[in-house]
């Protein structure tokens, strides 16, 4: 409870207090009499008006009396008397804090009349001309310097109108007037002037009218100091005035109220009544908030040297070069003047914007110098890649792309390279599968890091489902652990190494055999040569003896006799195969009798089997019933060829027949065919058999006498003469040896 009425008491204390607040003695409101000498229309009033109200006219701290005592049109003592009934009775009841008075009445009033309707106030001026002609307590009266600068003006218009002869110095009969025309005097009488000036004290305008229409305006000029004229029983203003001054003397008028300038004044070292008044209103704020006045009895405010582009014009005086620090209005603004603002905004944003163009223009420029050396680059990186036969690659493993360049599509037979992606894309697929477990283990060894680089050989697919050999060479480039990798690497053509290396090793092989071949050949050489001689000499040395038998003579002389054959074909096999392969081999072609020949070689079967005790069958069928069959040829070398395919049949037959044949298949073309019921060829060997040295079982075939040169002789020989040969045989299912020969047969 108690409680309860601690915060109502509080609450009730704080809404309180801005009410406390207002009744501070600090907070009450000073109470400041404005008064004017002239009326509120006159121009210079108003701006002093105008400046006081705005210093003090947004605080409420303060109340402003403003009073126009109008006494350029009612200056009379009675009007004064009534003012000073007026105010008496207004401020009656009102406890003024100040008083700010404007110009040399009001500032007159307040000294004859201030104690008495506003009590010791302090007072402040501004617009009072001739204040050291007053002997005033400094401490209570205190304002602004309102000092005319009769000097710089004559000096103006000195310089504007050197040719001047006479300047006219008006003023009127105010106390304002004929203090300016007194204060001028004094100024002018101290200055070494070209001219002459007369001081017109104006009291009528009529008067003063006439007496300017008299003058030449020739050289002549104005200087207004002050002119409210009655005229028609109403006092005039000053401007209006000065409109008619012109017309009865047009001269250039000079002068130093600004509010005079804007139309007909040429010049002169100008006050602003503003600036009074404002300056005095500060002056007043200050004394009234500072304890100690320490402030000084009089304060300045500027003033300025103004001339009329206008008027000067008009008076032809514009080409005199202006003061030093002058001002002048009126003057036309030129293009750059007048849009000033305008064409700065629209300079520096031309400016920037040049700036960002300049700055895009050299990035771009810089982009394209670096596209222009990268794509250089990537050019000459294609073409070395071209000219030393590398393709390349480059497989993102994440995004699965890949990438190949022109020569990899090309190398594998692909027309354009889209199309070779496409295909390549699964790589695995594409690659031998031979091939494959070896650049798998490639690939691993790179993955785990154990190799720095892929290296491998493989097979490749191409377009049409061939494999050609590349060599390929790759590096992982990873992005980061246990991220998915992308693998850039190179492909080279080695199809034609490969081919190459292919050559060679079967040339190796082919070399190696021959060796081993000419080897077997010359051991079988030795012994097919060591046994006819050991027979020839063994059985000579027998007959040597004379102590034999005649039959067993005649037998041995057989023997040696069969020996030396034996040699001889020895020998005649080996010039033939060495004349064969020199090239020095010829045919002997002449006109013979087939069927003859075929007899001969029936006979020479019969012997070789009873020589060989073989009892087998001898059968020949001829292609020809005729008794003979004439045809041209070699019939030495076909005799040679049916030899050597008799003698070989008989040797590897042991038991069934043989059959010699031939057909007739044109009247140029003949077939024949040696066939035997013998040990047969597996077909593996058909090749084989033909070549020089062959024999497949050499043990077996050098007891059963043979060099291996037999059928490679033949098959030579049967091509000599145009034709070609060929076995038919299947192992332990006998042999059939067929050879064509294109010959000219005469039926
Ligand atoms: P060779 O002088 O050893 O008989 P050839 O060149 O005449 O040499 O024969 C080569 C090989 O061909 C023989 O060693 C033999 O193995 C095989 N050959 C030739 N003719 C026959 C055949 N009619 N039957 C089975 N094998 C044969």
């Amino acid at each position: 409870m108690k409680q309860r009425y601690t915060i109502l008491l509080l609450l009730s204390l704080f809404l309180l207090l801005p009410q406390l607040r207002a009744e501070d003695p600090a907070d009450e409101i000073i109470d400041i009499v404005v008064l004017n000498s002239y009326h509120p229309t006159f121009q210079w009033t108003r701006d002093i008006t105008q400046a006081i109200v705005d210093e003090f006219g947004h605080d409420s701290r303060f109340r402003i009396s403003i009073e126009h005592m109008d006494t350029k049109r009612f200056h009379l003592p009675r009007h004064l008397q009534a003012n000073v009934q007026y105010y008496r009775e207004k401020y009656h009841s009102i406890e003024v804090d100040a008083l700010l008075c404007s110009d040399n009445h009001a500032f007159e009033f307040a000294l004859q009349h201030g104690n008495d309707i506003w009590g010791q106030v302090p007072v402040t001026f501004c617009g009072v001309s001739n204040i050291t002609d007053y002997d005033i307590d400094s401490t209570r009266y205190k304002g602004i310097r309102e000092d005319l600068n009769y000097r710089a003006t004559l000096e103006l218009i000195a310089t504007l109108q050197p040719e001047l002869e006479e300047l006219i110095v008006l003023s009127d009969s105010t106390l304002s007037g004929q203090l300016f025309s007194r204060l001028f005097e004094e100024t002018a009488k101290t200055m070494p002037i070209d001219f002459t000036y007369r001081i017109i004290h104006a009291t009528d305008a009529e008067k003063v009218g006439a007496q300017l229409c008299t003058l030449n305006p020739k050289n002549k000029a104005i200087y207004l100091l002050s002119l409210y004229l009655p005229r028609n029983g109403a006092t005039r203003e000053i401007i209006q005035e000065a409109e008619f001054l012109r017309e009865c003397l047009d001269v250039p008028i000079y002068g130093n109220w600004d509010f005079l300038f804007g139309d007909f004044i040429a010049g002169g070292m100008v006050l602003k009544g503003y600036d009074q008044g404002q300056a005095a209103a500060r002056l007043l704020r200050a004394r009234l908030e500072s304890e100690r006045d320490t402030l000084p009895f009089l304060s300045s405010v500027p003033e300025y040297l103004i001339t009329d582009y206008n008027v000067l014009q008009r008076y032809n005086l514009h080409n005199t070069p202006l003061p030093k620090g002058s001002q002048q209005i009126n003057r036309p603004e030129n293009y750059w003047q007048k849009n000033q603002q305008e064409i700065v905004v629209v300079g520096l944003t031309l400016g920037f914007l040049m700036v960002v163009i300049m700055v895009l223009l050299h990035l771009l420029a810089r982009h394209r110098q670096m596209e222009q050396a990268l794509k250089k680059s990537e050019n000459r990186l294609e073409m070395a890649l071209e000219g030393a036969r590398i393709g390349l690659w480059d497989v993102d493993m994440k995004q699965k792309t890949l990438f190949i360049n022109s020569w990899v599509a090309t190398h594998l037979n692909y027309d354009d390279t889209e199309m070779a992606t496409f295909h390549l894309k699964n790589w695995e697929r594409n690659v031998h599968p031979d091939d494959q477990p070896q650049l798998q283990e490639a690939f691993d060894m790179h993955k785990k890091g154990i190799t720095p680089t892929l290296d491998g050989e493989a097979r490749l697919r191409t377009a049409e489902g061939g494999y050609k050999w590349f060599s390929l060479h790759g590096k992982l480039i990873s992005r980061g652990e246990g991220e998915e990798q992308r693998m850039i690497g190179i492909l080279i053509d080695i199809e034609i190494q490969r081919q190459f290396e292919e050559q060679l090793r079967r040339a190796k092989e082919r070399a190696e055999e021959s060796d081993r071949l000419k080897s077997s050949f010359l051991a079988n050489m030795s012994h097919e040569i060591r046994t006819p001689m050991n027979a020839i000499l063994g059985f000579s040395d027998i007959l040597l003896q004379e102590r034999n038998d005649p039959t067993d003579s005649q037998k041995f002389l057989q023997l040696i006799r069969s020996s030396g054959e034996s040699l001889l074909a020895l020998i005649n096999d080996i010039i033939d195969i060495s004349k064969i392969e020199s090239g020095q081999f010829s045919l002997n072609l002449t006109l013979f009798d087939l069927h003859a020949l075929l007899s001969k070689l029936e006979h020479l079967a019969h012997t070789l089997m009873d020589q060989k005790h073989k009892n087998l069958r001898f059968h020949i069928h001829k292609g020809s019933l005729s008794t003979k069959l004439m045809m041209e040829g070699d019939p030495f070398r076909i005799e040679q060829i049916l030899t050597n395919l008799i003698s070989n049949a008989i040797k590897f037959t042991q038991e069934g027949s043989i059959t010699l044949s031939y057909q007739l298949e044109d009247e140029n073309l003949l077939t024949f065919s040696v066939k035997d019921t013998g040990k047969g060829i597996a077909p593996e060997h058909h090749q084989l058999i033909f070549e020089r040295f062959r024999q497949i079982n050499p043990h077996e075939s050098s007891n059963m006498g043979g060099t291996g040169l037999g059928l490679a002789i033949t098959k030579s020989l049967v091509q000599l003469m145009g034709g070609d040969i060929q076995v038919k045989s299947q192992k332990n299912q006998g042999a059939t040896f067929l050879f064509r020969l294109p010959c000219k047969i005469y039926l």
